[in-house]
């Protein structure tokens, strides 16, 4: 078993210089130290292209975690730092990872790390699979644990997916492998199981009886900023629905877990997405809808951006419908829509419960929300008197973590780097799940394109809340997104 305190192990960082590293990586590193979960035991070797000394690696990671905490012990700062060391790397080099593993030995005599390597691949997805097939060949695996951290996207098709897989299980069985999608991290998503399964006011209505639709936003009002080039390879389906938006829905439809356990979680989320409904043409026509944003003049365009083709027709806005044909929520509507520069920074869920005939007429029906970024919040949409004349009135019962319980919260990338650490494979996906979501996209963009000559692409005023169409994907069309 895996200790839970001061894990002996040697972390292999490919991308070291990178954002990800920079912003979230190093930064939640430092809490797991001061946490004691690394401690005496482990080092971290950051590899990128650039020729950086280890002590200017340890400057750049000193600035990350001045830039990201209020307070630092300059003792335990300088402690932490000196367990990193920094690899001039190409990916493509096979002397490079022979230098690699040389540092990685002689590492992992000096701070008595057993053998244990944690290798972490937060680069561009294309040199995934040529890193996993360097490690195999190379012989980078430790006489230890050995875990591989997988960032995101894995593939850009179930065929590209399945070929990436195939490279990374050469070395690494399917429970060595932590594919990240860092909402799994995220407070109010861990929170959807217990909301679901302690509360009865919830438990009880949590079936097709009750629940009319489920509508998933998660909206960025960002554009693509630098971040250009692997867009146009990759679009809003494939960028948020693929992974975030699939592992929120499989959270709210899936069946009651037999336990807590990763393995009874991950059994009750194969069963759902067994019983995906893939998207055929007719629903594809009626339910979902692409965008690209277009300002009024050029200052929004997505077409004008860095690295962006003047005519592309990559999707910045996606929306659509997911069903399942099993779990408590069997044939119920999971609506999701996803963007950049859309009104504001806003990721929620909305669950729509049925009306119910009553004896005051038109009494709005109950909405249970909940709010992931950028509060974690949670409310219910009531009825109830109003107070000068007849009739009803909507209020929401709401909780809202206060900002001192939110600076407790700990960031995704911790919360899951932990788990790698501690070998909990709960909030990762796995590759039998991850296969189901690409087959949905596969089929969803296997339309688009067939379509993309006679439909053009709808545009959206940047700062709104997409094109005017996805307000029209409901199966009844009295139905509409709640958060508007
Ligand atoms: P980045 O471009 O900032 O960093 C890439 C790193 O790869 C750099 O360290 C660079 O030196 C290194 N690199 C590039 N080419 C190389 C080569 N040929 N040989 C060796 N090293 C090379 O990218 P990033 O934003 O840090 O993203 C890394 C991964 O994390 C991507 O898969 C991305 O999708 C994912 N991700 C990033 C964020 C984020 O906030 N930045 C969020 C979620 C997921």
């Amino acid at each position: 078993m895996t200790p839970t305190e001061n894990i002996p192990v040697i972390i292999i960082l490919f991308g070291g210089s990178g954002d990800l590293a920079h912003r979230k990586l190093y930064p939640a590193l430092f809490n797991l130290y001061q946490q004691n979960v690394i401690h005496d035991r482990f080092a971290v070797i950051g590899t990128a292209r650039r020729p950086w000394s280890h002590d200017y690696l340890r400057e750049q990671i000193k600035e990350s975690i001045e830039e990201t905490h209020d307070q630092v012990n300059e003792d335990d700062l300088k402690h932490f730092l000196s367990h990193f060391y920094y690899q001039s790397h190409d990916v493509t080099h096979v002397s490079h990872y022979m230098a690699l593993k040389k540092m990685a030995a002689h590492l992992d005599e000096t701070y008595h790390a057993d053998g244990n390597r944690i290798f972490y691949m937060a680069m561009a997805p294309r040199f995934f699979g040529t890193i996993a097939t360097h490690i195999n060949d190379q012989h980078l695996i430790g006489s230890g644990f050995n875990r591989l951290v997988v960032e995101k996207p894995f593939g850009r098709s179930l065929a590209s997916a399945q070929k990436l897989n195939d490279e990374i299980r050469r070395s690494f069985s399917e429970d060595q492998v932590y594919r990240i999608d860092h909402y799994l991290g995220k407070e109010m998503v861990q929170n959807i199981l217990p909301l679901r399964l302690t509360n009865p006011l919830i438990k009880n209505v949590w079936n097709h009886d009750f629940v009319k639709n489920i509508q998933i936003t998660l909206g960025e009002q960002l554009g693509v900023e630098a971040r250009g080039g692997y867009y146009e390879t990759s679009g809003a389906l494939r960028d948020m629905v693929q992974n975030h938006v699939f592992q929120i829905a499989t959270l709210l439809m899936m069946p009651e877990p037999e336990a807590l356990s990763a393995t009874a979680i991950h059994a009750a989320k194969q069963m759902l997405l067994d019983h995906i409904v893939l998207p055929d043409p007719d629903q594809m026509r009626k339910h979902f809808v692409r965008g690209q944003y277009l300002g009024n003049d050029d200052t929004f365009a997505y077409r004008k951006e860095k690295n962006v083709a003047p005519d592309s027709t990559t999707e910045t806005f996606a929306a659509g419908e997911i069903k399942f044909n099993a779990g408590p929520l069997a044939g119920v509507p999971v609506y999701f829509r996803t963007g950049k520069r859309m009104k504001e920074k806003c990721s929620r869920v909305d669950i729509v419960l049925k009306h119910m005939t009553n004896l005051y007429g038109r009494a709005h029906s109950n909405n249970i929300s909940i709010i992931i970024d950028p509060v974690s919040e949670f409310y219910l949409t009531i009825n109830g008197k109003k107070i000068q004349e007849s009739g009803i009135r909507r209020e929401d019962l709401k909780y809202r973590f206060t900002t001192a319980e939110m600076a407790q919260v700990p960031d995704g990338y911790e919360r899951l780097l932990h788990d790698v650490f501690v070998a909990d494979t709960t909030n990762f996906t796995h590759w039998s799940e991850l296969k189901r979501s690409w087959q949905f996209i596969d089929a969803a963009e296997a339309f688009w394109q067939s379509d993309e000559k006679t439909v053009p692409m709808p545009q959206y005023a940047p700062f709104k809340m997409g094109p005017k169409e996805a307000d029209h994907i409901f199966e009844n069309p009295h139905d509409h997104w709640i958060y508007r």
